[in-house]
């Protein structure tokens, strides 16, 4: 360990009372916005003669050996555990969700279950059981497709049951998805930015028809352009406000930028769990055309105008109405309807190359054409249309991670 991670450690110990007595840090393992994570292990764990309880056991006392060990997975208590320091900073109301939803997703598979939390005085700690995992950066290259299907069948698992809860994710990305290739299993963990599907939802065009909406979005400009005009004392325009004087629309577009799904960059009022599955799309992506990160926009501007150039300006411009947004750009470059995945996974993986006739030689192989079938209906750019978390463990692509 590095002197100056040493030197934190003992900060954390000296500053949080009675952490020593029942944990030893071993290590500092993760250090993000919201918090710091340290990896420890449980001095108290022996005193326990196993790791689940005893109402637990009691329930579980007519089951077969073999059965028992399976049913033991979810544990209570774990001999290393991950110690995430949620940082003062964060309001209590924040540090309350995140644990209130932990505590409701104890039983999902795949889920980093929450042992316990601590607080001492404004200092709030969550215990995990510590998961053995590797860095996505040191495997995502060498990972084959049947690999792929393992690591999003493990995935999805985990958020087939959060959703199922109806919460969100809001943050799915490689950084928290602790995967262990070797063992082709993965959990989930950060919960932080989570939050229950409804929450501060206020009415946005895409619950309506595309009729109405159509209707709605005129009468709405209409509005503006009128308003425009009286304030100017000009003739009312037959165009889009160049003033716009309806209040700028608030939402949550909390995440990390390259993941957000086209209608949080959009600022869609209702937003739902399908924003996570445009996310597991996005890694999708990253693994085929082995680039990550695939998307690093510097706002949600760039983020929307990245997805305008693979997409096309077609689909970003439908994709904005449909959540009463009106999308225009003036940079050239960009195609109507954009590329095929089979063409920016080609030249991402530089297989470029074409006969005397500019016919392509070097073709996609059969699995990856099948996990780009897989991929297209992830990156829907319509939530509405987008797979589900329980549809796409039944697609074609998943299923065969079984055989
Ligand atoms: P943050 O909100 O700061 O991103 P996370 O919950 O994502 O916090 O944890 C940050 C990092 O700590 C993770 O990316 C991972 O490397 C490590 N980590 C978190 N939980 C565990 C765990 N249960 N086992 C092993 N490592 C973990
Ligand atoms: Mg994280």
């Amino acid at each position: 360990v590095d002197e100056l991670v040493q030197e934190d450690i003992d900060r954390f110990a000296a500053s949080f009372e009675g952490i020593t007595k029942q944990y030893r840090l071993i290590n500092r393992i993760g250090e993000g916005t919201f918090s710091t994570v340290y990896k420890a292990e449980d001095l108290l764990y022996d005193h326990f003669e196993n790791d689940w309880d005893i109402e637990e056991k009691e329930n579980n006392r007519y089951l077969t050996p073999n059965r028992r060990k399976e049913k033991r997975q979810p544990r209570r208590r774990a001999h290393y555990v991950a110690i995430k320091k949620i940082y003062a900073t964060s309001s209590p109301i924040r540090i309350l969700n995140e644990l209130e939803l932990l505590h409701d997703l104890r039983k999902c598979p795949s889920v980093c279950p929450l042992i316990t939390a601590f607080r001492d005085k404004d200092q709030v700690i969550a215990i995990l059981p510590y998961f053995q995992h590797r860095d996505f950066r040191d495997y995502f290259r060498e990972m084959s497709i049947h690999d792929m299907r393992l690591y999003f069948q493990s995935l999805i698992t985990a958020l087939s049951s959060v959703h199922r809860h109806s919460i969100l994710h809001r943050d799915i990305k490689p950084t928290n998805f602790l995967y262990s290739p070797e063992h082709a299993r993965g959990v989930l963990v950060d919960f932080g930015l989570a939050e229950r599907e409804g929450t501060d939802w206020h009415t946005c065009l895409c619950a309506f028809s595309p009729n109405e909406r159509m209707m709605k979005q005129r009468t709405s400009i209409y509005a503006a352009n009128q308003q425009e005009a009286a304030a100017q004392g000009t003739k009312q325009q037959p165009s889009y406000p160049k003033n716009d004087s309806r209040p700028s629309r608030r939402a949550n577009r909390a995440g990390t930028r390259g993941f957000r799904a086209p209608e949080v960059l959009l600022k869609c009022t209702m937003q739902t769990c399908a924003i996570d599955m445009w996310s597991v799309g996005v890694v999708l992506l990253t693994l085929l055309a082995k680039r990550f990160p695939f998307f690093h926009s510097a706002d949600d501007i760039d983020a929307l105008l990245e997805l305008t150039n693979v997409f096309g300006r077609k689909r970003i411009r439908e994709a904005a109405i449909m959540h009463g947004q009106v999308f225009e750009t003036n940079i050239p470059s960009y195609s109507e309807n954009g590329y095929g995945f089979e063409k920016i996974i080609l030249w991402c993986t530089e297989r470029t190359k074409k006969d005397a006739n500019g016919k392509r030689i070097e073709t996609l192989d059969p699995e990856e054409v099948e996990a780009i079938r897989f991929l297209e209906r992830l990156l829907d750019c319509d939530p509405q249309k987008r797979i589900t978390a329980d549809e796409a463990l039944q697609h074609p692509f998943i299923l065969a991670a079984d055989h």
